[in-house]
């Protein structure tokens, strides 16, 4: 069984969806009908233009959540017209759509009306695009004649409370998502889960931070005891440098779990920080590939990399700000980095 996720830009129009879809096609064609399990990320931009809203919102700017739902209603809509021929099929997704803008315009009112964003309040918000996108792409493999039924991040990962950054409670989304997908995948049927959000024990909605549906992706393999995990992305792997910065990068073909955690935290931005480590807790493979070039190999991330040492990337991290703390009085002075790294903490 595999875990394969698509990223922003590979979900980014109805053109692109209908790629991605068809990958799971083919992919279930070479192996018996046998299901995968589907990650979405929200259509590209969309997460960003959510979080826009909501600021706006809370600083006063009531007209900017009007604009950016029908922004959104409109490239939901084409997504939809181009991916869904069946008419009741494609009513019922225009319908349901609809119904969830709604609820985005009342809560930017709310959040208007209260001049204030909470970080409860923005996890509510920024997870919508992944509840539209997961929808759009199980009714496109159903256009396609594959089963497929969206899931909300909401009724598999359970974490803590740290909106905005929330960590997902091992036990309880191991159990919630066994429960709720495995009956899918027993009758052949393609679950299609929205990434990035999660929701705490009591049911209130959080996210995993920016960019955290590669890890729904992995937390879900590791509950599901899943024998590989595929990110589909838009570049060619993980690559010796950020190809939009460095045109001559070159893909890596193998890089071990610590080589790409290393890479990830240090800031390449091809896989959330957190990906790898469900990924090597269970000792499950990690594949990353192109979605507009599937027949490249790709990097695959395991736990042995390759033999050879010697730097394998380069990384960059913007907008960062070094602080430099000195004095006569600290030199030999014991507990001076303890104080200093806790009064950063707070
Ligand atoms: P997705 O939406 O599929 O998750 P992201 O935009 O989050 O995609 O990540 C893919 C992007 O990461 C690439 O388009 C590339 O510009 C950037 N990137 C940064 N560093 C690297 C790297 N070392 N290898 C590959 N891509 C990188
Ligand atoms: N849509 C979310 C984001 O833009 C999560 C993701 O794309 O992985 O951060
Ligand atoms: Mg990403």
């Amino acid at each position: 069984m595999i875990v394969m996720k698509f990223g922003g830009t590979s979900v980014a129009d109805g053109e692109c969806i209908r790629g991605a879809a068809c990958l799971v096609r083919d992919w279930m064609d070479a192996h018996d009908g046998h299901p995968p399990v589907v990650v979405v990320s929200a259509l590209g931009g969309v997460t960003n233009s959510l979080i826009e809203a909501a600021r706006a919102a809370a600083k006063g700017n009531g007209d900017q959540c009007r604009s950016v739902r029908l922004a959104l209603e409109n490239r939901h809509r084409q997504a939809i017209e181009c991916c869904v021929v069946d008419e009741n099929r494609g009513e019922e997704l225009l319908r349901q759509m609809s119904g969830l803008l709604d609820w985005l315009e009342n809560l930017c009112r709310s959040i208007h009306t209260l001049g204030e964003l909470t970080p409860r309040g923005l996890d509510v918000v920024s997870g919508l695009g992944e509840r539209l996108s997961a929808r759009i792409m199980a009714a496109t493999l159903q256009e396609l004649g594959v089963p497929a039924e969206p899931v909300e991040a909401t009724e598999v990962i359970v974490t803590d409370d740290k909106f905005g950054n929330a960590v997902p409670l091992t036990e309880e989304t191991t159990s919630k998502a066994r429960e709720r997908l495995l009956p899918l995948l027993d009758e052949g049927t393609v679950p299609v889960v929205g990434g990035f959000a999660g929701a705490t024990l009591g049911g209130v909605p959080t996210t995993l931070g920016r960019g955290g549906s590669d890890y729904t992706a992995t937390i879900l393999a590791r509950c599901l005891e899943a024998d590989e995990v595929w990110l589909w992305t838009d570049v060619d792997g993980v690559m010796t440098s950020d190809p939009r910065i460095v045109p001559e990068a070159r893909t890596l073909s193998v890089v071990s779990y610590a080589e790409m955690a290393e890479l990830s935290y240090f800031g390449a931005k091809v896989l959330h920080p957190k990906t790898i480590r469900p990924a090597v807790e269970a000792a499950i493979p990690v594949w990353v590939k192109n979605t507009f070039n599937p027949t490249h190999p790709g990097t695959l991330i395991n736990g042995r990399g390759l033999p050879e040492s010697g730097v394998r990337g380069i990384t960059t991290i913007r907008d960062l700000t070094v602080i430099t703390v000195e004095g006569r009085g600290m030199l030999g002075v014991p507990g001076v980095a303890g104080k200093v790294f806790s009064t950063v903490a707070t």
